[in-house]
């Protein structure tokens, strides 16, 4: 059986060389031709022996996922559709700033997770991602966008922040951030990869043991209730659980502090009193806020908060002593921004099919209304 040699982080890569009776810098060799050069025809990797690249040809490749589109954003933000099969596409952002570029990474083809206000929960779930499609993209991204004048990588940073929970595909994910932080690779360090989280407490527990990177946990309300309705989850693992968990995790971050993302709903989640139950609920916590506008996307039922509620919502907790960022809209004019991933989903968990349904319904029962005399 062939296998894809970007599905192997070192170890991986280690351990398929020795059972070839392949000595161990053949993998460091390796990994520097796929990963660093973006090499994928073994021929080409003139410094391995010409025996040992016929061995490899023969058993195995470097398959990136297919590339379908690539867009390009009036503000800089490039897009790209990846293809992973039996009509499945997932999307890679990159958003460049002054001091360096990010390249969002998508971990699954949609999401279970189903909170109320994201596009890609909204388009249910198909499977997770292997390693080499996780990989891929920034495979991907480093091949279109190469390195700066002074050869240095134009991706200098990785958010796990795409499509999909990425602690909900745990084994594939840690492999991926393993590749993105080993110096034969991509030599990322860990405070450039930044995995967000809706909070699976077990699997962040997990992750600070197999792979600590930096942290950002989508918090989005700052109680039980209002949690429970927009981020389901948290109905399995409740504010406590989850402030304890970063604590957790934090002793072994490689950052000091934790990054708590909150999008901003008008009238749902930006009053002052949210702001001080925030405030409240993270006291034990060392954290930095981001607080994300909501970015709408059709029949999400949700408004942006208007700017002055964001801007009161961002003051009090500047006043608290917080840092906090209020995350700039980028690439919307391609739907790149935050929540807007929606690549192509073959839902297997029924749940667009439910809310067709809903829809379907609603606008029978308001068409009948409507012609009532
Ligand atoms: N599943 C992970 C990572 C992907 S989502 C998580 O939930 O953390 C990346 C961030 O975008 C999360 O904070 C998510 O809650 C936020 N987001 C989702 N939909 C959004 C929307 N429509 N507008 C703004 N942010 C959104
Ligand atoms: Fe999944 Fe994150 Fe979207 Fe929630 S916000 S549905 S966890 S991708």
């Amino acid at each position: 059986m062939t296998v894809n040699l970007l599905d192997f982080d070192a170890s991986r890569l280690n351990a398929f060389l020795a059972e070839r009776g392949e000595k161990p810098f053949r993998a460091k060799q390796l990994l520097r031709w796929i990963h660093h050069f973006g090499e994928d025809d073994f021929g080409k990797m003139t410094d391995i022996a010409k025996t040992t690249r016929e061995k490899l040809a023969a058993e195995a490749i470097v398959a990136p996922p297919r590339l379908l589109t690539e867009q390009a954003s009036s503000d800089g933000t490039r897009k790209w559709l990846l293809d992973v099969g039996t009509g499945n596409g997932i999307e890679t952002v990159f958003i460049p700033e002054d001091d360096r570029g990010t390249l969002c990474v998508s971990s699954q083809v949609g999401c279970a997770l189903d909170c109320t206000f994201c596009s890609t929960g909204r388009q249910g779930f198909n499977r997770n991602l292997s390693t080499a499609e996780i990989i891929g993209q920034l495979w991907w991204a480093n091949r279109a966008l190469g390195r700066d004048p002074k050869g240095e990588r134009i991706v200098s940073n990785v958010v796990m922040m795409g499509m999909g929970e990425p602690l909900a595909n745990f084994d594939n994910v840690v492999a991926a951030l393993r590749l993105m932080l080993d110096d034969h690779a991509y030599g990322l360090s860990r405070r450039r990869v930044t995995l967000s989280t809706s909070g699976l407490v077990p699997a962040m527990d997990r992750l600070r043991e197999a792979c600590p990177v930096a942290l950002a946990v989508s918090l989005h309300a700052p109680n039980d209730p209002l949690r429970d309705e927009i981020v389901p989850i948290n109905k399995k693992y409740p504010l406590k659980e989850l402030m304890a968990a970063c604590l957790r995790y934090l002793e072994k971050a490689p950052r000091d502090f934790v990054t708590f993302e909150y999008v901003m709903l008008d009238g749902v989640n930006d009053t002052l009193l949210h702001a001080e139950q925030l405030i409240a609920l993270v006291r034990d916590v060392p954290c930095k806020f981001n607080l994300i506008p909501f970015n709408p996307f059709p029949n999400s039922g949700y408004q942006r908060s208007q700017p002055e509620a964001i801007r009161r919502f961002r003051d009090r907790l500047i006043e608290a002593g917080y840092v906090v960022t209020v995350r700039k809209t980028r690439g919307d004019d391609i739907d790149a921004a935050c929540g807007q991933l929606a690549g192509q989903v073959k839902d297997k968990t029924k749940r667009t099919l439910r809310l067709a349904a809903a829809e379907q319904t609603t606008h029978t029962i308001r068409l009948s209304r409507e012609t009532r005399p």
